[in-house]
């Protein structure tokens, strides 16, 4: 595994951003035991709609947010804007964050699952800017790619390759459905 900066000090720029003591996100402070290799997709609702691709890595998820979401269309390019390493804990994060909080909107947890690569070391395909991950989730399979599109760019692309679980036309808004509790956002707002 690479040698990367403890995750207390991969989490200061999460936890700068946030007042704990009114958002209901994780502080990060109590992440579950069991490590692995998760992924995790949430559809959130803040000042514009985006999906959340975290994947679990070396303590910490490494995240991308992707205005227009993950899709199995491999004909299709999308936008994936890397953002801070968020907290293991953060993997089934669903509800609401208040409105002026960093983030502030609704999220639910829009599938889950495991990622494969052949190359063990993900956090060195991420910083290479590189990386090839083959998902089973409940909504997302097969193999997906995340290139950086330029040296220290925050932007990078998300693609899904022509494999068999590639499906024309596939729309991740099709698909609006929490795989943790069943329920689409405005049911998530409407439970308070
Ligand atoms: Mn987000």
């Amino acid at each position: 595994m690479t040698e990367g900066p403890p995750t207390e000090d991969r989490l200061a720029r999460y936890r700068a951003k946030r007042d704990f003591s009114i958002t209901a996100e994780p502080s990060g402070t109590d992440p579950p035991p069991e490590a692995g290799r998760r992924f995790v997709v949430q559809r959130h609702r803040a000042r514009r709609l985006h999906y959340d691709l975290r994947l679990e890595v070396d303590g910490v998820l490494a995240s991308w947010a992707v205005p227009k979401g993950p899709t199995l269309d491999a004909d299709v390019r999308r936008l994936a804007v890397q953002v801070e390493d968020h907290p293991l804990d953060y993997f089934d994060f669903e509800g609401v964050i208040a409105a002026g909080e960093y983030g502030g909107g609704d999220v639910i947890v829009w599938d889950w699952g495991t990622w494969s690569a052949d190359d063990d070391d993900l956090q060195a395909a991420i910083d290479a800017g590189d990386v090839h991950v083959d998902l089973v989730g409940e909504k997302l399979a097969g193999r997906f790619v995340l290139v950086r599109r330029g040296r220290g760019d925050k932007d990078w692309l998300l693609l899904h390759k022509h494999d068999d679980d590639a499906v024309e036309g596939w729309d991740p808004e099709d698909h609006p459905r929490s795989v943790k509790s069943g329920l689409t956002n405005d049911e998530v707002v409407a439970e308070g």
